[in-house]
């Protein structure tokens, strides 16, 4: 059985297919899903992630991204890269030839370049022109937008399985106009992903400040390890964080999950969630429920 599961109607239509596409070619998972992110990345096409997404309040661009391995448990990451793509590549890097979690902002950009990654302007014209529109606002300190022209978001988190192995991953240039130096949850491990192969994988998307504070991938995977189903788990952690953490419902929380029999649930703080689904070469768009209030 194989199912790869990608976030977001426009993006995750670009890495869930070009995900797919690795996986007929013969890759192996964790190349499928990298493969699935970096073609997101480097289409400037998408303001979601990499090339041509929406840059932070000093109007360039900070990357993260993190991978995690359910057989072996081995994650990488990195975060506050400037300059670099695909940054999950680089990810899937530090997990295999460093003996590091995370590299960081320059580090991980002087790493880039010692792996052979050529730097490149990541600002297209489309996303300059964004960046003047947003700074010539006036409200622009407090306003941080999740939804930029109602085409979220600003990550791909995706969870796949095959043949019993789950691997989870993420990329995303994080909150538009984040201040700089801002890491939401998507590179951290338990936060943005979660995978392990005796349990299920999880992963998230939205308002990292309040998805990292909840663990949410790490507990909604030990909701898993509980005995609840992955729509059960999911429901548990956004329960939660509506209940205990007020502002995940200002900008949308969700989490996403897949027990080791490739069920999958999602549920989100704000707003119906669109998920990609591709089981066995046949690719959906399924849509999952908002628990907070209307
Ligand atoms: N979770 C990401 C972050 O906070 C943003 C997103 O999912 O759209 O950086």
């Amino acid at each position: 059985m194989e199912v790869i599961v990608a976030t977001w109607r426009e993006p995750g239509d670009v890495a869930s297919a070009a995900a797919m596409a690795a996986r007929r070619e013969g890759a192996d998972l964790a190349t499928a899903l990298e493969r699935g992110l970096a073609a997101a990345e480097l289409d400037p096409s998408l303001i979601a992630i990499g090339l041509g997404s929406v840059p932070n309040a000093d109007g360039e661009l900070e990357l993260d991204a993190s991978m995690m391995i359910g057989k072996t448990l081995e994650a990488g990451a990195v975060c506050g890269v400037r300059g670099i793509v695909p940054v999950i590549s680089l990810a899937r890097r530090v997990m295999e030839r460093t003996p590091h979690v995370m590299l960081a902002g320059e580090q991980a950009r002087r790493f880039a370049l010692e792996q052979g990654f050529e730097p490149r302007n990541l600002l297209t014209e489309n996303a300059i022109a964004r960046y003047e529109e947003w700074r010539l606002r006036p409200e622009r300190i407090k306003e941080y937008v999740h939804h930029v022209d109602d085409k979220p978001s600003d990550t791909i988190t995706m969870i796949g399985l095959c043949d019993g192995e789950l691997v989870a991953a993420s990329s995303t240039s994080g909150l538009p106009f984040k201040k700089p130096g801002r890491i939401g949850d998507s590179p951290i491990i338990g936060a943005g992903i979660y995978a392990d192969d005796e349990i299920g994988a999880a992963g998230a998307t939205g308002n990292g400040e309040e998805l990292w504070k909840a663990c949410a991938s790490f507990r909604t995977t030990m909701n898993l390890r509980a005995g609840m189903s992955p729509q059960e788990a999911c429901e548990e952690t956004i329960r939660h964080m509506i209940r205990r953490q007020p502002k995940s419902i200002d900008i949308p929380c969700v989490v996403f999950a897949m027990d080791r029999q490739g069920k999958i649930g999602a549920a989100s703080t704000k707003h119906p969630f669109p998920l990609w689904v591709c089981r066995d070469g046949n690719r959906e768009l399924l849509e999952f429920p908002s628990l907070g209030p209307e």
